[in-house]
C-alpha cells in the first residue's frame, strides 16, 4: 500500500517534507471488512486546515498518520456480504491512501448513474454540489429576483452556487481571479456579470453592479473580499459563511472584517455552515443536481491529476488560484 503521512504542521505552502509517502504492505480485510482501492481523491482547501491544529470542526490529523481525504473507491476484497468485490463505494472516512481495509459500517455505496463521469460524483454531484446548494438554497433561501454574489465564483463550490441560484432566479455576480475565469462565468455558466478582484476595486464593482445592495452573498475566501461584500449588502441581507481560504495558509490569529459594524447597522445575518450540517437532506440536494446537469443546465469543470505520489503538490494549485474546477486525483482506474 501507498499512504501520505503527515510528518510536521505546514507553515504557509505545503513545502516537500511536510507529508510523506509510505510504503506499506495491504492489510487483507477481516470478517465484516472489505478491502477497498482507491479510484479518486478529492483535495479540498480544508485539507490545509485538518494538517494545522488551529480550532476547527473535525480533530486535526496527527502528526505521524495517514491524511484524512474524501475518496471514492471500489471494493477488491470483501468478507461483507452487502458490498461484493466491484461494488463503488465512499467511504466515512478516506485517506490520502491507495487502499484502506474498511469496517462495512464505514462505507457507504454510490449509486452511479451510467451517463455521468464517475469524476462527477467527487464534484457537481459530490460534497461541493451539495455545499453549493446548502449554502444558496437551505442557509441563503434564494428567491427570484435576489441579487446573489459569491467569491471564488470559479471554482468547485462557487460555480455550482451560481449556477443554482440562476436556476432560481436570481441576478448573480461572481468574483473570481482573472479575466479567463471571469469570462467562463459570463459567458459559459451564464452569470451576469463577473468581477475579477486582481484587476479591479471589488467594492467599487459591487456597488457599480448591486446598486439597491445585496440579498445574498456566499463567501468562500474572507479578507478584503469579504470586506467588500459587507460594505454593499442591503439592510436585513444574508451572508452564507461557507470558507475562508484566504487565512488557511496563515498561523496565527486571522483579522475579522473592517467594516463590522456595518453587519450591526444593517442588520446582516451572516451564518457560517458546514456541508456535514447537511448530509440529511443530501437525497434531495443531489436529486435536483443531478437533474440539472441532465438537462444540461448545470456545468462543471473536472481538473484531474494523475498519480497519488502527486498529491501535495496538486493541493497548493488551490491556494494559487491554478485550479480549474474541482481539484482531485485519479489514484487508480476502475
Ligand atoms: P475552489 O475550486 O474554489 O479552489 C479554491 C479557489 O479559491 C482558487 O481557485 C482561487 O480562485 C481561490 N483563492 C485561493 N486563495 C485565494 C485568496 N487568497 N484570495 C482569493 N481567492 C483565493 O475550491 P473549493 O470549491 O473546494 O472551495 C471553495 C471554498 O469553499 C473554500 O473556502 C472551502 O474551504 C469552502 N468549502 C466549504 C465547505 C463547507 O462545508 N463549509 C465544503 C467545501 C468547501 P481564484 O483564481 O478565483 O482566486
Amino acid at each position: 500500500n501507498s499512504t501520505w503521512k503527515l510528518l510536521r504542521r505546514p507553515v504557509g505552502m505545503l513545502q516537500q517534507g511536510d507529508l510523506e509517502l509510505v510504503h506499506e504492505p495491504v492489510q487483507p480485510p477481516a470478517e465484516g471488512e472489505v478491502l477497498v482501492r482507491t479510484l479518486y481523491l478529492s483535495l479540498d482547501p480544508t485539507n490545509r486546515l485538518w494538517m494545522s491544529d488551529t480550532e476547527q470542526y473535525l480533530e486535526p490529523v496527527g502528526l505521524g498518520a495517514p491524511m484524512r481525504g474524501v475518496t471514492l473507491g471500489i471494493v477488491e476484497q470483501s468478507q461483507a456480504e452487502k458490498f461484493p468485490v466491484g461494488t463503488l463505494v465512499i467511504p466515512h472516512e478516506g485517506a490520502w491512501s491507495r487502499y484502506q481495509t474498511l469496517s462495512a459500517t464505514k462505507i457507504a455505496r454510490l449509486h452511479l448513474n451510467a451517463d455521468l463521469p464517475l469524476s462527477a460524483y467527487m464534484s457537481v454531484i459530490g460534497p461541493p454540489g451539495l455545499t453549493a446548494y446548502s449554502g444558496i438554497v437551505f442557509v441563503g433561501e434564494a428567491q427570484p429576483g435576489m441579487t446573489v454574489t459569491i467569491s471564488a465564483a470559479a471554482g468547485a463550490v462557487g460555480s455550482v452556487a451560481g449556477q443554482i441560484a440562476k436556476s432560481r432566479g436570481c441576478r448573480v455576480i461572481g468574483i473570481a481571479g482573472g479575466p479567463e475565469k471571469c469570462r467562463w462565468l459570463v459567458d459559459e455558466l451564464g452569470f451576469d456579470a463577473a468581477i475579477d478582484y486582481k484587476s479591479c476595486n471589488v467594492a467599487e464593482e459591487l456597488r457599480r453592479l448591486c446598486p439597491d445592495g445585496i440579498d445574498l452573498h456566499f463567501e468562500n475566501v474572507g479578507g478584503s473580499i469579504l470586506d467588500a461584500a459587507i460594505g454593499n449588502m442591503r439592510i436585513g441581507g444574508c451572508i452564507a459563511l461557507c470558507g475562508l481560504i484566504s487565512s488557511y495558509n496563515s498561523s496565527g490569529a486571522v483579522v475579522g472584517p473592517s467594516e463590522f459594524q456595518l453587519v450591526l447597522m444593517r442588520r446582516i445575518a451572516i451564518r457560517g455552515f458546514l456541508v456535514m450540517d447537511f448530509f440529511k437532506r443530501a437525497r434531495e440536494a443531489y436529486a435536483e443536481l443531478e437533474k440539472l446537469v441532465l438537462a444540461g443546465k448545470l456545468k462543471w469543470k473536472d481538473h484531474i491529476i494523475d498519480g497519488l505520489q502527486n498529491a501535495p503538490d496538486a493541493m497548493n494549485l488551490l491556494f494559487s488560484g491554478r485550479n480549474e474546477g474541482k481539484l482531485m486525483v485519479k489514484v487508480s482506474e476502475v
